[in-house]
């Protein structure tokens, strides 16, 4: 027996950081970034309007009142995009729009609201505080600052940034190719006529979505039967694959050809991991390839990837933190459970008043795929834990955020 602490780190040592691609930033977004992004210039690049109003010198305008304006000569209109040739002297202003450069000689923008138009002179009635209603050049971003770093993950204000700085390609980590494999003559395909005795192998697409939920790009190898060459060949072609996941055939005690074949391509390891579900476990290396050998109940194979593989991917995607937020709810009801193995436990989530409430979502058997349907979280119960009594606190490893989504907005309710 190992730790699922022990067989995780284990696996994590043993997982590489895929290297970099070159991206256009648009498909970089939910990617992390593989190279620091140091500012090539000041932005703004030049004081700017923050206005549509007029550029003046402030000492001009000090004391005006709408009894008593000031009155300046107007140069010229300025719109946004243009630059003013001329400099700005006593008693002079020039008509500016937001985001056009300030015209030197000019210190203050007065917004066109406390103004009034007087054929080619202005009348101030209002003036501002010296310096006012402009947009410094550099107090968005300085030239040379580190403005994104190696190891963020790239949001939408990322690609905006990255535009602004005229960075229309961009360094990001690869995403794992992940090679998908289920295992055992009982399986029956997706698209197969219907057959007595056989099982849709709902694996592949459950570990798919997984796979691409996680940010991996999904390989799918169909199914192998318990044949030699069939199970050794579908391997070899997913060496193609940055990482290989194969359900079924793991088992502690099963006579498998699964185990059998795989213990001959590569280095392995076969544990039993102290959870439940998903006690068996395979991880090694073939030919240069981690490789999973999930169990193929429907439920532990998917519980196991949430543990392993999904990590795994992360990590090898760049990612810093490699797992899935966790809450602390409280039970709603007693959850019975022997001393030895750590479960989780399917569960609902009900947010109330700033607090979670946990229910199961019932018979917790791993081949019940409903379970996991509508399980939004999982209860961790730790190994030594006997009966988790309703009322406990307890921690949740969080499937589903959209729970803590709302009908309207929040300052609606
Ligand atoms: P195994 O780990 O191969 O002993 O499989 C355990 C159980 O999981 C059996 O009842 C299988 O029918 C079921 N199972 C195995 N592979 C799949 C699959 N790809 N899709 C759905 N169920 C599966
Ligand atoms: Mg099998």
């Amino acid at each position: 027996m190992i730790l699922v602490e022990e067989a995780l780190h284990h696996i994590l040592e043993k997982i590489p950081r895929l290297g970099s691609q070159r991206l256009p930033i648009l498909q970089a977004r939910a990617r992390v970034l593989a190279e620091d992004i140091l500012s090539s210039r000041d932005i703004p690049p030049w004081d700017n309007s923050a206005m549509d109003g007029y550029a003046v010198r402030w000492e001009d305008i000090q004391g005006a009142c709408r009894e008593k304006p000031a009155v300046l000569k107007v140069l010229g209109d300025l719109p946004a995009g243009q630059v003013f040739k001329g400099r700005g002297g006593p008693g002079e202003a020039v008509r500016i729009m937001t985001g056009a450069p300030l015209p030197a000689g000019f210190d203050t923008v007065v917004q066109v609201e406390d103004t009034e138009k007087d054929g080619e002179r202005v009348k101030i009635l209002l003036p501002p505080e010296k310096g006012k209603n402009i947009r410094f050049s550099g107090e968005d971003v300085k030239a040379g600052e580190k403005i994104l770093e190696a190891g963020d993950l790239l949001r939408p204000a990322h690609i905006g940034m990255l535009a602004s700085l005229q960075r229309s390609m961009v360094s990001v980590y690869q995403r794992p190719r992940v090679a998908i494999l289920s295992t055992g003559d009982e399986l029956l395909e997706i698209d197969e006529p219907w057959e007595e005795g056989k099982i849709v192998n709902s694996n592949s697409y459950s570990l798919a979505s997984l796979v691409s939920e996680s940010g991996g790009i999904p390989l799918q190898l169909g199914i192998a039967r318990d044949r030699r060459e069939e199970l050794a060949a579908k391997i070899q072609q997913g060496l193609v694959a940055d990482l290989l996941v194969t359900s079924g055939g793991v088992s502690v005690g099963d006579y498998d050809l699964v185990k059998t074949m795989l213990n001959e391509l590569g280095r392995m390891n076969f544990w039993k991991v102290a959870m439940r579900p998903g006690q068996p476990l395979a991880f090694g290396m073939i030919a240069g390839k981690p490789l999973f050998g999930l169990p193929g109940n429907p439920v532990s194979s998917m519980v196991s990837f949430e543990q392993f593989v999904r990590p795994s991917i992360l990590k090898m995607s760049g990612h810093q933190n490699l797992f899935r937020p966790a809450l602390r709810a409280i039970l709603r009801e007693d959850i019975p459970k022997k001393a030895g193995l750590v479960h989780f436990i399917r569960c609902r989530l009900i947010p109330e008043k700033g607090k979670v409430y946990a229910t199961t979502t019932g018979e917790q058997g791993s081949g019940i795929l409903s379970s996991m349907v509508k399980a939004q979280g999982l209860v961790v119960l730790p190994r030594e834990q006997t009966l988790a009594r309703a009322g406990e606190e307890v921690s949740v490893i969080l499937l589903d955020p959209s729970i803590f989504h709302l009908a309207s907005p929040p300052f609606l309710s």
